[in-house]
């Protein structure tokens, strides 16, 4: 699905020198080439602060820490996702409320948002799925009217760029009072129209887990906002509650990125446009390949929304059941891999299925847990494997009668 050895291949001097440097002054915590990577990526998000942690998991739950989330609380997310989003809501003891999806975007279907707001809510997580932003222009409307907090889950789409329609002032007029000492949604609305993703809620989360589009070589995760106070606080979480050493003024978590993978993500960041890029190509590759065959439907672009493509998913338009599964077996056979992003549905989950007390459905999610399958999408695809993959492909299902 990646190919992140060819990838090394082409920066091996830098990603060396970097894990070498590490080494050579064994500041393995806390080294210098972290600051240095926050500040850098920070840059390149156009945001104010930028704060590493240990993953991408621990990210999410950290920015719940942060805005003092309690038990009890509800907390809106999509029921098409990676269960981490799911997990930190429910292990930090608050209420997950699942929203089914949008059929073409894979993201949280906005319209279905507002039915689920309680007394209870107090923040909204949109996952920017498979590496384009969620609406969130309406994410941010409703949040501003029902005084929500936004925590942007960004471990897929690091990079994308959104398009604000809303004008600040317009937000300002329609937003409520502050909720909190540290945020309220009105200080930080959006200043500029174009945004990236998890630069547009409180805060935002992300992974640089290996096959992310910006992966170290371990686990690693960061959080982002434009509150200077908020991240203040999130550092202090991140570090066993400690602004100075053996002083502890909140309850924290041990959540950091060390050097080594600091010293990585220097070498890597300033090849994540160009990363981003080759990703575009092979998908428009792909796009140009599968768009007119009549049983697969290629993912859509919201045109709001760049696309980093960290996958690269399309549906299996048939009425047999479990064909997809079959697809993807064929396709394995001939040494091509594919996998299923996501198989099970949040609701569905063994897991999570007491929080479904409703009993509600999901179709919109269940239907893409049996159709979705993603093909293999990385910086380094070249046209000809792009080709013998759709050639692959369409004869797999040509030959299942669809
Ligand atoms: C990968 C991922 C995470 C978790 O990141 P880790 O670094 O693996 O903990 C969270 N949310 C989404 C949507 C992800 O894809």
């Amino acid at each position: 699905m990646v190919d992140l050895k060819s990838q090394y291949i082409k920066i091996k001097a830098e990603v060396d020198a970097g894990i070498q440097e590490v080494i050579n002054n064994t500041q393995f915590i806390k080294g210098p080439q972290i600051k240095v990577f926050e500040e850098n990526l920070a840059t390149y998000l156009n945001v104010k602060h930028v704060i590493a942690c240990a993953n991408g998991t621990d990210a999410l739950q950290i920015a719940m820490m942060a805005l003092d989330l309690k038990p009890g609380d509800e907390i809106i997310l999509p029921v098409f996702t990676y269960v981490a989003t799911a997990e930190v809501i429910a292990l930090l003891g608050l209420t997950p409320v699942m929203i089914d999806v949008e059929p073409d975007t894979f993201c949280i279907d906005t319209n279905k948002i507002e039915q689920k707001i309680t007394s209870k809510t107090k923040a909204i997580v949109p996952v920017h799925l498979f590496g384009q932003c969620t609406n969130m222009d309406e994410i941010m409307r409703l949040a501003h009217k029902h005084n929500l907090y936004v925590i942007e889950d960004t471990a897929q789409a690091l990079g994308a760029t959104y398009e604000m329609s809303t004008e600040r002032e317009e937000m300002r007029e329609r937003s409520s009072s502050p909720i909190s000492q540290f945020t309220s949604p009105i200080s930080h609305l959006p200043t500029l129209k174009s945004q990236k993703a998890g630069t547009i809620g409180n805060i935002g989360t992300t992974s640089f887990f290996p096959s992310k589009n910006l992966g170290c070589y371990g686990d690693g995760g960061a959080l982002f906002t434009n509150e200077d106070e908020l991240a203040k606080k999130i550092r202090m979480i991140c570090n066993h509650g400690q602004s100075v050493q053996y002083v502890h003024d909140l309850i924290g978590v041990n959540s950091r990125l060390d050097s080594i993978q600091a010293a990585v993500l220097n070498a890597k960041l300033p090849h994540l446009k160009s990363y981003e890029i080759a990703r575009n190509e092979a998908a428009n590759w792909y796009d140009e390949l599968l768009g007119n065959h009549p049983n697969i439907i290629i993912p859509k672009r919201n045109p709001k929304s760049t696309h980093v493509f960290h996958q690269y998913t399309i549906q299996i338009r048939s009425p047999k059941f479990e064909i997809r599964n079959l697809i993807k077996e064929e396709m394995q056979k001939r040494g091509i891999p594919t996998m299923v992003y996501y198989p099970i549905s949040l609701h569905q989950q063994n897991a999570f299925k007491a929080f479904n007390s409703l009993n509600e459905d999901f179709p919109v999610s269940d239907n893409l847990c049996q159709t979705v399958l993603s093909l293999p999408i990385h910086t380094e695809m070249t046209k000809k494997v792009v080709e013998y993959i759709c050639k692959n492909l369409i004869e797999v299902i040509e030959k299942s009668n669809l």
